[in-house]
C-alpha cells in the first residue's frame, strides 16, 4: 500500500500530465514518509532518490537521503546517484506548518522557489520540474523563470488535494538549460 494520502496527488498528477516514464531518473524533495517515492518507482523510474529532513523508511528500488535538500554538496551527489543528470525533479515539501495562513504559505513558496533553483542545476534538457506552490500572487516571483526555462508551465490542483486547502502544484516541462536566466 501506499505510506501517504499524497502518493494518489502525485499519480492524479502522473495520470493527467504523464510525468513519469520508464527508464527515467527522478529526484523526490520531501520525500518523508515515501510515497510519491513509491510511486515513482511503482511508475517505472529505473533511478529514484528520495530526500527528506526527517528518515524515511527504506523503499525498494529507491535511494533515500537523509537531510536538508540546499546542502550544497547534493547536487553532485545525486548525479552520482542517478548516473546522470535527472529527468523529472518532483518537490512535495512543505515546512511545519504554523498555523498562520499567510506564513505557511510564503514559507512553501519560498521552498518552491529553492526547488526550482536546485532542478535548474540538476534537471537534463528535455526534463520535467514539479512543486507543491499556493494560490496566491507571490507565486508570479516564479513563474517568469520558469517561464523562460522549459516548454510550457501548467497548475494543477489534483482531486486528493483537500479542496479548503489553497495548495495547488505548477508542472513545468521541457526544460531547456539554454534559456535559464541569469539571474538564477
Ligand atoms: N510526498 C510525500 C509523500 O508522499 O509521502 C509527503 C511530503 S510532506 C507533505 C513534506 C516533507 O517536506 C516533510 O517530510 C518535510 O520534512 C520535508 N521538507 C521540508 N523542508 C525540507 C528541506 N529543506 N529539505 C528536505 N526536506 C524538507
Amino acid at each position: 500500500g501506499w505510506r501517504s494520502r499524497a502518493a494518489f496527488k502525485l499519480i492524479e498528477l502522473d495520470d493527467r500530465f504523464h510525468l513519469i516514464r520508464p527508464g527515467m531518473r527522478v529526484v523526490d524533495l520531501g520525500a518523508a514518509p515515501g510515497g510519491w517515492t513509491q510511486v515513482a518507482v511503482k511508475r517505472g523510474a529505473s533511478h529514484v532518490v528520495g530526500v527528506d529532513l526527517l528518515p524515511v523508511d527504506p523503499v525498494a528500488g529507491a535511494t533515500i537521503l537523509e537531510g536538508d535538500f540546499n546542502d550544497p554538496d547534493l547536487p553532485g551527489k545525486l548525479t552520482d546517484l542517478l548516473g546522470g543528470p535527472a529527468d523529472l525533479v518532483l518537490s512535495d515539501m512543505a515546512p511545519n506548518t504554523t498555523g498562520h495562513a499567510p506564513t505557511d504559505h510564503l514559507r512553501i513558496l519560498g521552498l518552491a522557489e529553492l526547488a526550482l533553483d536546485f532542478a535548474l542545476k540538476v534537471l537534463a534538457p528535455g526534463g520535467t520540474f514539479v512543486a507543491k506552490v499556493f494560490q496566491g500572487g507571490s507565486e508570479k516571483q516564479m513563474l517568469e523563470p520558469m517561464k523562460h526555462a522549459f516548454a510550457t508551465v501548467r497548475h494543477a490542483k489534483p482531486p486528493a488535494s483537500r479542496k479548503e486547502s489553497s495548495e495547488l502544484y505548477v508542472v513545468a516541462t521541457g526544460f531547456r538549460p539554454d534559456r535559464v536566466l541569469p539571474s538564477q
